[in-house]
């Protein structure tokens, strides 16, 4: 593995000299949109059409996911391709995960892992093409953290799942197209092997959708009465939805990886270097000094277990624990961040900036530190993980689930 990620590869400087191209010009028109980050308050008409726009665009090229078969939408291209996307998009504080609102990016290497082919050449393209928008919808009222306490019913009736039952704190503020959910296929199997995973059209009969506002965003409740779900919507076989979430919940909890570098300290040094106290630069304090160096550090370690998932994700060879620990170091530092910006700044790291990229705004920063503490599950789930892979407290080490 080459944790330098420098120089590209041999010929793969000519794809990146034509991304560089290709996004500067489709790119243009963003210059003024108040752009926001994956969790937000700010989101608004202006941006999203641009991001629809853009993904529409980017996956007509099978860019949004390259490395996927040309049959199902993507591009066949190799990991070394995949990161030259990822990482000029990151020059405009995007990543492929995150051009427009879904959750696509996990849902279809689930879909790619789990489905029949049937499911895959219907389900998969349009997703991989930008054209759709998909919600997780796991969360529910008494479940939380413990996912596979699940009470949503879907019960089998001739071709049909008929589904009853409450989601909470999923999706965003835009309708979704499809809602990807785990659902109780029979109450009378033991837990884990009572599940099913359905990918449900969101324009079926009996589904509403009814906004909760939280400190980071929109999030919405959904309930299910007596949806008549076709069975070709589900995804990884009968009783079987516990393996299918397993896949799932390890790409998205830090199992993904990512090659993209965070933005925010390189605005902190030059806020630092233009804002004067007491007739100096901020810079000359040499607490601020301190304090910078230890954001670097952690952003810089945080860089090498993403760059190292990452590289475990794509060569089929899932790390054990690398998941969790990212996730878990990740919130933590988060956390420390938000706390040593209030530190340096005072007030002013309590006052949004819309004139910036969310990713880069003070007061985001502080208030994603306690507000990402409970999102995909919690410290606890991330330590829970962590142990079990470890084999602390069990008599055998817990493997990581396949990914792709
Ligand atoms: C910003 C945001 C976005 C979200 N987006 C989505 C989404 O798109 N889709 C979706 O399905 N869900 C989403 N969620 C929901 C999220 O997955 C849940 O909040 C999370 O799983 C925790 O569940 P809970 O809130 O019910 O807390 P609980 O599980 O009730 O936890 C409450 C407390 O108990 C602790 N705890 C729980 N179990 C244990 C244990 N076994 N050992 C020790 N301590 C434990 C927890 O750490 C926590 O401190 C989102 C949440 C947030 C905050």
């Amino acid at each position: 593995m080459d944790f330098s990620l420098q120089a590209d590869p041999p010929g793969i400087g000519a794809f990146r000299k034509e991304v560089r191209g290709w996004l500067q010009e489709n790119m243009r028109g963003s210059e003024g949109l108040r752009w926001s980050a994956t969790w937000s308050t700010r989101e608004n008409e202006e941006e999203y059409r641009f991001r629809r726009h853009l993904a529409g665009r980017l996956g007509r090229k099978g860019w949004l996911f390259p490395m996927f078969p040309a049959e199902y939408g993507g591009a066949g291209l190799t990991i070394h391709h995949q990161t030259v996307l990822e990482t000029e998009l990151a020059e405009y504080g995007l990543g492929l995960n995150h051009v427009f609102y879904t959750i696509a990016r996990i849902v279809a290497p689930v879909i790619l892992k789990w489905g029949s082919e049937e499911q895959k050449r219907e389900f998969l393209p349009p997703m991989v093409r930008g054209e759709i928008s998909v919600w997780q919808v796991l969360t529910e009222p008494q479940g939380g953290s413990d996912v596979a306490n699940c009470q949503t019913r879907a019960i089998r009736d001739g071709d049909h799942y008929v589904v009853s039952g409450q989601k909470v704190m999923v999706g965003h503020h835009k309708p979704p197209d499809f809602l990807w959910t785990l659902v109780c296929t029979d109450p009378s199997r033991p837990r884990h092997e009572n599940l099913g995973w359905l990918h449900i059209p969101a324009n079926l009969p009996g589904i509403t959708i009814q906004p909760m506002y939280m400190m980071m965003g929109l999030k919405n409740s959904v309930f299910f009465d007596g949806v008549r779900v076709p069975v070709k919507y589900l995804v990884g076989g009968e009783n079987n939805g516990w393996r299918v979430a397993n896949t799932h919940l390890e790409l998205e909890h830090g199992g993904e990886g990512r090659v993209g570098v965070d933005p925010l300290i390189e605005r902190v040094v030059e806020y630092c270097q233009k804002t004067k106290i007491a007739g100096g630069p901020l810079m000359e304090d040499e607490r601020v000094r301190d304090t910078i160096a230890d954001m670097m550090i952690e952003l810089n370690t945080l860089r090498r277990f993403n760059q190292r998932n990452y590289w475990h994700r794509f060569t089929r060879d899932p790390h054990p624990y690398g998941g969790a620990q990212q996730r878990y170091f990740q919130r933590m530092m988060r956390l420390r961040n938000g706390e040593r910006l209030q530190r340096i700044m005072g007030c002013d790291a309590l006052v949004q900036d819309l004139a910036v990229h969310e990713v880069v705004d003070f007061e985001y920063a502080v208030r994603t530190g306690p507000g990402q503490l409970h999102g995909g599950g919690t410290l606890d789930t991330d330590r829970l993980i962590f142990a079990r892979r470890l084999g602390l407290g069990r008599p055998t080490k817990e493997q990581a689930p396949e990914t792709i």
